[in-house]
Formats: structure tokens, sequence, C-alpha cells
């Protein structure tokens, strides 16, 4: 059967209608699954095996045949571990089709068919006793169903439930027990992906302030967790409060409750200050006397010996509902409430009522003022960013004349208010203005260019069309070029001697080498001793499935990488202009200066506002590889390159060609090393 699917085109804006094939789905999650980066995590692994035959001994030590629940099985791996271990039997329960048949072979080709059986079911579905999927419970639980934020998969209900029905009182659990940990900090870095700070305007007529709405500044904002590596923000850019300590624990070997619960700590703070963010990880024993431990604390908590890069376990930046002074000494009770899924976090001068009670009423944070549904977090630090606003105000000065009429076409923009402070007479578009008092000065609407009227314009001429350009739609760098199609869709409205700003855009390109974001793509051949070669394939095969030979986003300020070549300009976009029908092609070759493996190469968009002032969302600082921290990179990696072990004939050469396709938006581009 074929299925169509309905889709905006992030680029042109057109709808169009994508055939989708009924593994579309099954390939993406596979592909783009964090399962490779799970099975290149040493770490992880090691900790697991020594944990597992750990379990299994002390099962054999008391006599009882050691029977094994693995939930969440993927490759088999933990089951495999188990088997080798000398479990007597493994029950590896997967619920996504295509692992459990993957698990299926991987354990057929390892050795282990007559000790594993892999089920293809959620845990809740699993049936015991002479007829069910499981002959008897088990007395060992192994699973690995975590996220950043520990509880964020699910692993609470599951586990709640395996306890109530698939495994013994008792039971050996692997891992033991987990314990959550936090830490205090102010900093306007973090807290400025969260609220947005006045922005100072220099005016003809005076200073004037941006403030954003009571309903904003009080907003308890989105539940969704914001994990970040940690590792990549500079002590610079925070400010601890208080020590590390421990928040709450879950003893994975007892009956867990997944029921909406509250824990309360005591803090003192080291230093007094603004506490805004609560920085959070977590660890795990891997058994009982605590000795097999694997952490995700980060540099400064840990010895750099500890040290394991993963990408499927990062830390947590939890947003305090405001921020509240605290005094050194002067202690405080840090509340953390979670539902089954997610945390959240509240500080208080006094102790809260509702600690530790099971069951209590907690609500998670709904977000009131709508700002923080239209804006992620990197996009509320994009806001705040004094430097980039600044370039905008003085592209925006030299262009506006005192009866310019402005159109802006961004999602989301400050630029109208901008635009309006600056001298503009008419601006169009957007809202929240309410509290800069502007609902008449600018005005919002709500229709696609396209369908753009010139009594939405009151039957005025643009002079000044104005974008940043930005659009939530976008996922890869070049998707805001559709800022040009708006553009070349209202160009009726426009007067003959309009202003476009951006005037123009260009597209940039760097060759480098990661320090650890090519595991993510590369293969893993044997994990721990078994033969994971089939996860390869069928990775493999699902990168091939459609969308081959595609660049995919990564915030680079968290990978970094090491730049092999210098960075160079492949194409460019004429705002000014309309988008033409012809395709935009190039073709080159940039010379690797460093030595180094080839991994990838980053691509990224520059804006070209007015004359001598370009903002770039890629290579802030070509000496130290600084990247924009807002916006996310297009990373095309070489496969070749990462799959190959040797590092001998390095080139010292790449060949491109890059296809912008104007009908379909996409660019397509082939690389040679
Ligand atoms: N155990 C493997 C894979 C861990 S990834 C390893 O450690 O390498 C977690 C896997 O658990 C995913 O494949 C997911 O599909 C599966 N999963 C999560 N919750 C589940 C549940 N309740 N029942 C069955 N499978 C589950």
């Amino acid at each position: 059967m074929k299925t169509f699917c309905g889709r905006a085109n992030p680029t042109t804006g057109a709808m169009e209608w994508l055939e989708q094939d009924e593994n579309y789905d099954y390939h993406q999650e596979i592909a783009r699954s964090r399962y490779a980066d799970m099975l290149h995590d040493k770490d992880r692994n090691m900790k697991y095996y020594q944990g597992i035959r750990a379990a299994v001994s002390r099962v054999k030590e008391r006599g009882e045949k050691a029977i094994v629940l693995d939930i969440g099985t993927g490759t088999g791996l933990l089951s495999m571990m188990a088997a080798s271990a000398g479990a007597d039997f493994c029950y590896a329960i997967e619920v996504f089709k295509p692992m459990a048949n993957a698990a299926v072979k991987i354990v057929e080709k390892n050795g282990f068919r007559d000790k594993i059986k892999v089920i293809n079911k959620h845990s809740t579905e699993v049936t015991v006793g002479p007829d069910g999927d499981m002959q008897c419970r088990a007395n060992i639980l192994v699973t690995e169903l975590f996220d950043t934020e520990l509880i964020g998969e699910g692993a609470l209900p599951t586990y709640e439930h395996a306890h109530k029905y698939l495994v013994q009182e008792g039971c050996e659990a692997v891992p033991h027990r987990a314990t959550v940990y936090v830490q205090l900090v102010e900093s306007k870095r973090m807290w400025s992906w969260s609220k947005l700070f006045p922005v100072h305007v220099e005016a003809e007529d005076g200073e004037k302030i941006i403030v954003s709405p009571s309903e904003m500044e009080n907003c308890p904002g989105v539940p969704s967790v914001c994990d970040i590596q940690l590792n990549q923000m500079p002590l610079s850019d925070f400010t601890i409060l208080s020590d590390v300590v421990t928040m709450f624990s879950v003893d994975f070997s007892k009956p867990v409750r997944s029921a909406s619960t509250c824990y309360s700590v005591q803090l003192e703070p080291v230093k007094s200050g603004k506490a805004q963010i609560v920085l959070s990880w977590w660890d795990m024993d891997m058994d009982p006397s605590g000795m097999i431990n694997c952490t995700m604390a980060p540099y400064w908590v840990k010895s750099t010996s500890a040290f394991q890069w993963r990408d499927h376990w990062m830390q947590c930046v939890y947003f305090l509902p405001n921020e509240e002074p605290v005094l050194q000494g002067e202690k405080v009770y840090l509340t953390a409430c979670r539902d089954e899924y997610s945390v959240w976090y509240k500080l208080q001068k006094a102790r809260g009522e509702e600690e530790n009670k099971a069951d209590v009423r907690v609500e998670s944070p709904v977000c009131r003022c709508q700002a923080h549904l239209l804006w992620n977090r990197p996009r509320f630090g994009e806001l705040n960013d004094q430097n980039r606003t600044r370039q905008y105000i003085e592209s925006l000065m030299k262009v506006l004349k005192t009866d310019s009429v402005c159109l802006c076409i961004s999602d989301g923009s400050l630029l109208p208010v901008l635009a309006h402070y600056l001298g503009a007479k008419q601006v169009e578009y957007y809202f929240f203005f309410k509290a800069n008092r502007l609902e008449d000065k600018i005005k919002i609407i709500e229709a696609r260019p396209e369908l753009l009227t010139s009594s939405h314009l009151d039957d005025k001429k643009i002079s000044v069309l104005v974008g940043e350009p930005f659009f939530t739609t976008s996922l890869l760098p070049w998707h805001n070029l559709y800022f040009w199609y708006a553009r070349t869709a209202v160009t009726s409205h426009l007067s003959s001697d309009v202003t476009v700003l951006p005037q123009s855009a260009s597209l940039h390109m760097m060759i480098v080498e990661f320090q650890d974001l090519w595991r993510i793509r590369s293969p893993c051949g044997t994990c721990e001793g078994f033969d994971v070669q089939t996860m390869d394939d069928m990775i493999k095969n699902s990168l091939n499935f459609r969308e081959s030979k595609e660049a995919e986003p990564h915030p680079l300020w968290e990978y970094p990488c090491k730049s092999l070549s210098d960075p160079q300009e492949v194409l460019t976009f004429d705002f000014r202009k309309t988008v033409p029908q012809h395709c935009l092609s190039t073709e080159g070759s940039v010379n690797l200066l460093r030595t180094g493996k080839s991994h990838g190469a980053v691509l990224w968009m520059e804006y070209h506002l007015a004359a001598d002032i370009s903002v770039s969302t890629g290579l802030m600082q070509i000496s130290n590889e600084k990247w924009n921290p807002h916006c996310k990179q297009a990373v095309y990696f070489f496969s070749s390159v990462i799959e190959s072990e040797t590092v001998s004939d390095l080139p010292s050469a790449v060949t491109y060609a890059i296809d912008f396709d104007t009908k379909t938006g996409e660019i397509a581009m082939d690389f040679k090393l």
C-alpha cells in the first residue's frame, strides 16, 4: 500500500505530497537512533557486563537457576552478556519490531539461540506461565531504559509493572540503583534560554527598552527536558551556588512506584547570588555494594579518568520558575517534583509540605505566556543575544527612513518592534506588543505571503522588507531561504526602490575532524566481544533508504571539532532579486591545510544585512572553531573516512559539487576525497 503524507516544504513553503513508504518511520528511527552511540559507549557496556556477572554469581551462590528478564533488549547485548556470564535462560523483550528482528539474528550469529528467547512485545503485554511468553518469573532483571532525565523513556512504569508481574520478590537488578544529583547555579547564559531580557534600543528620540509582558516574567515555561552536553559549557558561563547534592534515588531491585511525587533537600549556598538554574545528572550503581558505578557527572565534578563521551546520556538544565536571590550560608529547600516521565524544580525558603508523600497532586509546568511554545530554548538565547541585536539595529538604522513602510517576514521576531522604534512609519506583521503598547503601531497579518493583498497593506507599497530570517519550520540552515520565496511571492507589493534586509545570503563550508561526533555514524563491529555487525548493516541500510547522502543538523558548540580547511563560501543568494527559475550549482575543491581525519563537511548560512554587516549562523571565529551557540549547523559525514580504520593516505583536497534546486528548495551535495 502507498500512503501519501502532506507537508509544507520548509524552504519553498509549497504544499507537497510525499509518498510514504510503510517502512519510512522505521528507517528514520533506526538511521537517526542512538543504538550505535550506546554500543560505542565502552564505559556503559563494561559496567553492565561487570554488574551482570556479579548478579548471576550471587544467584548461583544461592543455588538457584539464573533466569534473566532483559526489558528493551535492542541488539540483545545485555542478554548475551548474561548468557555468557552463565545465566540459565534469558527472556529478551523488545517492543520495536525491526530491533526485535535484529536481536534474533544477532543472538543466533553469536550462538545463543538456546539460551535467549527474543519476544517482540511491550513488557506490559508479556505473559508468564506454562503457556505464556515466560515459563516462570525471572530472578534477575536487566534493563537499559534510561534517557538523560533518567525517567523520560518510561523506566518507572515499566519497572513498576515488571515487579508486579514478571520478576520474583527479592530479585537481583542490574542496574541496582540510580541516583539523581543536582547543583544550583546562576548563569546568565542558561537563564537566557528561558526568559526574554529587556532589549535596549538607542533611537533618535532617546533610549527605548523592549520589555517582556509580566505573564512571561512569571511563566514556568514548558516541562520538556533541556538536555545538553554540559561538558562544553565553560566554567566562566555560570557561577556555582551550592555543592552537588543527591536529589533522589530509585532502587530497581524493589517494587518501584511510578505515581507522581516530590522530593525535597536542604541546601546551604556556598555563595550568594541569583538562583536560576538547577543542573542535574545521574549515576547508576550496577551492584548493591556500589563498587561498579557509571556516572554522567560533568567535568568539574569527576576526575578526567572517568570521562566517557556519549550522546545518548547527557546532562539536564532545569529552569526555576523565577530567579531567587540566595545568601551564602542561609539555608534554602530545593524541591524536585516528578510525574511518570518528567521532573521539574522549585526553590523554597522553608521546607515543603508535600515532601516524600506518595500520590500528592503535583502539576507539571504549563506555559501561560505562549512564548515558550513559540520559542524553543536556543531561540530564546538568540533573541537575547545583544551582539546580534545590535547588528540588526545598526542595519535597520541604515535602511529605515521616517516614511518607511516596513514588512517583516520571520517567525516570532522582534524586528518589527526594533523597526518601529527606529523610525519606520508603519510596520506590518506580528504579535505580543501589548506589553510595549504597540498594538496600533504594528499590524499583524495572518496570511501566507502568496495570499497577501493590497488591502492587508492599506494600499501602500512596501519600502523596506526585513527578515532575520528565522522560521520555526527550518531544520537545516538553508531552510531559512524560505524568506527568499516569501519575498518573491510578495513582489507585486514592493515599491520599485524597495530595500531588502538582508540583501543576500551565502552558504559556507568547512572540512572538519570531530573530536567525538563521528562516533554516532561509525560502525561498531564487535561490542564487548559480541558480533553486532547486523546492527551496523541495518543502520547503513536505513541511512541509504531515502535520504541517502543527506546533511544532518547538529549544534556544533556542543560537539567540538578541528578545522582541516579554511571556511569557504560556496553559494550566494541575492534577496534583492526574485528566486531564479534555474538551479544554482557550484563545483570546486577545498585544500586541506591541517592533518587530521576528514570526518565531514560543516555547512552554514551567513546573512548580509546591509553593507559591511553580516551575521553568521555557523562559524563565528575561525581561530578557535567557535560556533554560533544558538544555531544548528549542517553536517555531512564522509562515511568512507569514518568507516575506515587506518589514517593512511590523507587526501590533500576535497572536491565538491553542490546544487540548489530552486524548484524543490533542496540542496544536493556530493564530495570526493
Ligand atoms: N538493551 C540494549 C538497548 C537499549 S535501548 C542495550 O543496552 O544496548 C532501549 C530499548 O528498549 C529500545 O530498543 C526500546 O524500543 C526498548 N523498550 C523500551 N521500553 C520497553 C518496554 N517497556 N518493553 C519492551 N521494549 C522496550
